[in-house]
């Protein structure tokens, strides 16, 4: 699948464990995204900057939640972490279903525009 990322929005706020997402910008992106080339929101991705890239109890809840939101009707969302090792960013990727979240293989790659 072709994928787009988004920043996090001037109205996010950011600490080392907290992210709280500007919502009006992310659903920008998404519109965005949509009308340019069809992408569409498939899940999310945040960094664990003091942790391993595993979801924390906060991440399972959120997804619970997003999964359980009728008006987005998601049966499963891809939750993307990034947590320092070795002194490089290293990327973990997890399917989430309501009641089960596994992880799954994830290929980073690179393109121009
Ligand atoms: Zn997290």
């Amino acid at each position: 699948i072709h994928t787009s990322t988004g920043t996090p929005g001037p109205a996010a706020v950011r600490t080392p464990t907290y992210f709280l997402r500007d919502l009006a910008h992310a659903q920008a992106l998404a519109d965005e995204a949509f009308a340019s080339d069809g992408s569409v929101w498939v899940g999310e991705w945040h960094t664990h900057p003091t942790s391993r890239p595993i979801p924390s109890a906060r991440d399972t809840a959120t997804y619970r939640q997003l999964l359980n939101d009728p008006e987005l009707g998601f049966h499963s969302i891809i939750a993307v972490i990034f947590a320092p090792h070795a002194g490089r960013w290293e990327a973990a990727a997890w399917a989430c279903r309501l009641g089960r979240i596994a992880p799954v293989r994830l290929q980073l790659s690179s393109s121009a525009g």
